[in-house]
């Protein structure tokens, strides 16, 4: 696809090398810009709100590593934390000071947190929080909800969001039946379908509290609320994937902001401040049964690793002691949906729209999305030409209208307006 303006010869020659010894050139599908065609530009630096790719073209970045970054890139205080740590040593698999001052302040914000288990990634998180549940409960089957995504466990890849309902595949090759026998599948924001998947001895209910990976849609007034009172019913544990709403929505993340706690909590992304990490959090009778404080294995090499565990650190206190953080963030993010619907409404194009926190969200659709189905029924063509009219004008959106736009300090009004303007001129084109 011509991209008016962008200069393209690095990516390119790099995309032809990456080609040659990395599966499809990328590191996770996503990246490949398979749904919205062309091909991926390559990283040079970020800085702030902005991405300047190895052509020299500089965008504003609505992706901020998936939601990773929470004060834009190359964070002053991120950088020279990570720095000082590494100085000290990159990894150690022993015990640090580091990790008891992390696991404190997720104890402090997050709701419910009693223990915390470092791990390097969200999928470790979840994996975990479903082995505990399954332990706790001695019972087998778990529930998610169509469109979700908890990484790439065998288990949870069943009707996923993220890049798996990217690719449209309904799971994946290499997952046995087995492994996802146990893995019942209900549409998102339907409490009817979710009790009557409880009916029969279910281990837990896993979901996103707020959907985030199949584009961003919002939890119902009662949806939340609806699935702790049926899960506590039927004994099954509630677990909050907040891998992405964590630090992100609110301090304590969905939990605090919707008022709803739930039996165990996994992290991610904010957490660990750019740096690889995840992390599981509830109450102390349910998480003392992991290892070596109870028979529940689970173990990780990397885990708790410096430079992650400095990066989250700096990270969460600024979480914990800035004030007006958040509204700060859902300000942009709140400023940034307007801006798409009103560009949508000069063109005549039908959009819809939705903000919490540091996230926000489009679809191309007449009608507010509230499921996966919706989701999928929204037009994909059309984002796709959005998302290569924007990257032209040099703002670069999720490759893929299953993912969320998460936002920053580093988008300020300024960055947004500049937004804007793009979309104006964007939303033209699609006339
Ligand atoms: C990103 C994500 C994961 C997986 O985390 P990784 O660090 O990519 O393994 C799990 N759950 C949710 C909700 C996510 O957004």
């Amino acid at each position: 696809m011509a991209r008016l303006g962008l200069r393209r010869a690095r990516s390119d020659a790099l995309l032809r090398r990456a080609h040659a010894a990395i599966p499809g050139g990328v590191n996770s599908p996503v990246r490949a810009f398979d749904a919205v065609g062309g091909s991926p530009f390559f990283v040079a630096e970020g800085r702030g709100a902005h991405l300047v790719d190895v052509d020299g073209n500089r965008y504003v970045d609505l992706v901020q590593s998936w939601g990773a970054l929470l004060f834009g890139h190359g964070d002053d205080g991120v950088v020279a934390a990570v720095r000082e740590a590494a100085a000290r040593g990159t990894s150690f698999g022993a015990p640090t000071e580091a990790e008891v001052e992390l696991a404190e302040l997720v104890c402090a914000l997050v709701p419910g947190a009693e223990r915390v288990r470092l791990v390097s990634s969200g999928t470790e998180a979840v994996m975990t929080a479903v082995r505990l549940a399954r332990a706790v409960t001695r019972r087998d089957r778990i529930v998610k909800m169509a469109g979700c995504y908890h990484g790439h466990s065998d288990a949870l890849l069943v009707q996923a969001g993220s890049g798996v309902a990217t690719l449209g595949i309904p799971g994946s090759p290499g997952v046995t039946g087995g492994a996802v026998a146990d893995t019942v599948v209900v549409p998102y924001n339907d409490l009817d379908a979710a009790a009557a998947a409880l009916e029969d001895g279910v281990a837990a209910v896993v979901v996103e509290p707020v959907a985030a990976n199949m584009g961003l849609v919002l939890p119902s007034e009662d949806y939340l609320a609806g699935l702790r009172a049926l899960t506590a019913r039927h004994g099954a544990l509630l677990v909050f994937d907040e891998v992405i709403t964590g630090f992100r929505v609110a301090p304590g993340g969905a939990q605090q902001r919707y008022g709803v706690t739930a039996d165990l909590v996994t992290l991610g992304k904010v957490l660990g401040g750019g740096l690889p990490i995840g992390a599981i959090a509830g109450r102390a009778e349910v998480m003392d049964r992991l290892a070596p404080a109870g028979p529940v294995y689970q173990a990780g090499t990397l885990a708790g690793n410096p430079l992650a565990t400095a990066a989250g650190i700096v990270t969460l206190r600024r979480v914990r002691d800035e004030p007006g953080l958040y509204e700060r963030l859902e300000s942009a993010s709140r400023r940034l949906a307007a801006a798409f619907v009103d560009a949508a409404e000069r063109a005549g194009v039908a959009l819809t729209a939705a903000a919490v926190g540091g996230l926000a969200g489009v679809f191309i659709s007449d009608r507010q999305v509230t499921d996966y189905s919706e989701a999928a029924a929204t037009d994909g063509r059309a984002y796709a030409r959005l998302f290569a009219a924007m990257l032209e004008r040099g703002v670069y959106l999720p490759p893929s209208r299953f993912e969320a736009m998460f936002l920053t300090t580093a988008h300020t009004d300024e960055v947004i307006d500049m937004v804007a303007e793009a979309a104006r001129d964007a939303f033209e084109t699609l006339r």
